[in-house]
């Protein structure tokens, strides 16, 4: 599944290439369960509508749209909003390219170039909003300051690892990098948010930082069959230091990594380095 690195490489490469486009015509695919908004709303909403920015809002990719509406043309704000789910893709293609399979919706853009949205398993999903600005829950990891994020963890009795993942709390982090923050700021995954120290919390909130903003320099650390704005695989892999190593030795210590479950997921950690 994208995470959040994922994420903003593809909206960053989607926005150098379609911003300032207009949508032309929409074409939807049968299958409903892309559709997370009705069909109609969504072509009406595209239809005729100038993309004036693409933004990762959480692990939401956003168009923001500019349209004119009525007799007096009023501009009028809405906005396209594309979750890729675990295996979506967005492909800027040229109207010859061929048609992949498990196609839900093209975009017929003024530039002549299509904007496909692909999805083999359905997980993805597309929305529309009109007026009122979509709100993703939680906070932006990357915007987030030191305080507020000690102060949204701080005398919480869940474990760490749950909190985080949480994503009313902050939007976008995901299992891998959750493993790597802990891992980078020295605590155990299932330890309560309660009993980490102030020091500790901020430690994490540097780690949390760190380890996005690496991933994003790298393209994203894909562990999952997606590609990029431009349609080609092959993101650079941010090293894992933990996540997906059980039983390897910790890159510090060489202690074995150790895997357990939090919540339905898998958790990894270095059972000397982690306290
Ligand atoms: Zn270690």
């Amino acid at each position: 599944m994208p995470e959040l690195p994922e994420v903003e490489t593809i909206a960053r490469g989607l926005a150098k290439r379609v911003t300032g486009d207009l949508i032309e015509s929409v074409w939807l695919g049968q299958k409903k369960e892309p559709l997370k908004s009705p069909a109609a709303r969504i072509a009406a909403t595209l239809e005729q509508s100038r993309i004036a920015s693409v933004r990762r809002m959480g692990k939401h990719i956003v168009f923001d749209l500019d349209r004119r509406d009525g007799v007096e043309r009023a501009l009028n704000k809405a906005q396209w909003i594309v979750h890729l789910g675990m295996t979506g893709r967005l492909q800027v293609c040229e109207p010859q390219a061929e048609i992949a399979k498990h196609t839900h919706a093209i975009l017929r853009l003024s530039s002549g170039r299509e904007l496909r949205f692909v999805d083999p398993r359905r997980f993805g999903r597309l929305s529309v909003a009109t007026s009122a600005e979509f709100d993703a829950t939680g906070i932006e990891p990357l915007e987030i300051n030191r305080d507020r994020f000690i102060a949204l963890f701080h005398g919480r009795k869940t474990p760490i690892k749950s909190a985080l993942l949480n994503q009313k709390l902050l939007r976008g982090v995901g299992n891998i990098y959750a493993d790597e923050s802990l891992f980078r700021a020295g605590i155990r995954p299932r330890r309560r948010a309660a009993t980490i120290s102030r020091e500790k919390l901020a430690k994490l909130h540097t780690a949390v930082v760190e380890v996005l903003q690496e991933a994003i320099a790298l393209g994203g650390s894909s562990v999952s069959d997606y590609v990029n704005a431009d349609g080609e695989e092959g993101f650079f892999q941010l090293q894992h230091r933990v996540y997906g190593r059980e039983a390897e030795p910790c890159l510090v210590c060489k202690t074995p990594i150790k895997r357990v479950v939090i919540a339905g997921r898998s958790s990894h950690y270095c059972p000397k380095c982690q306290k």
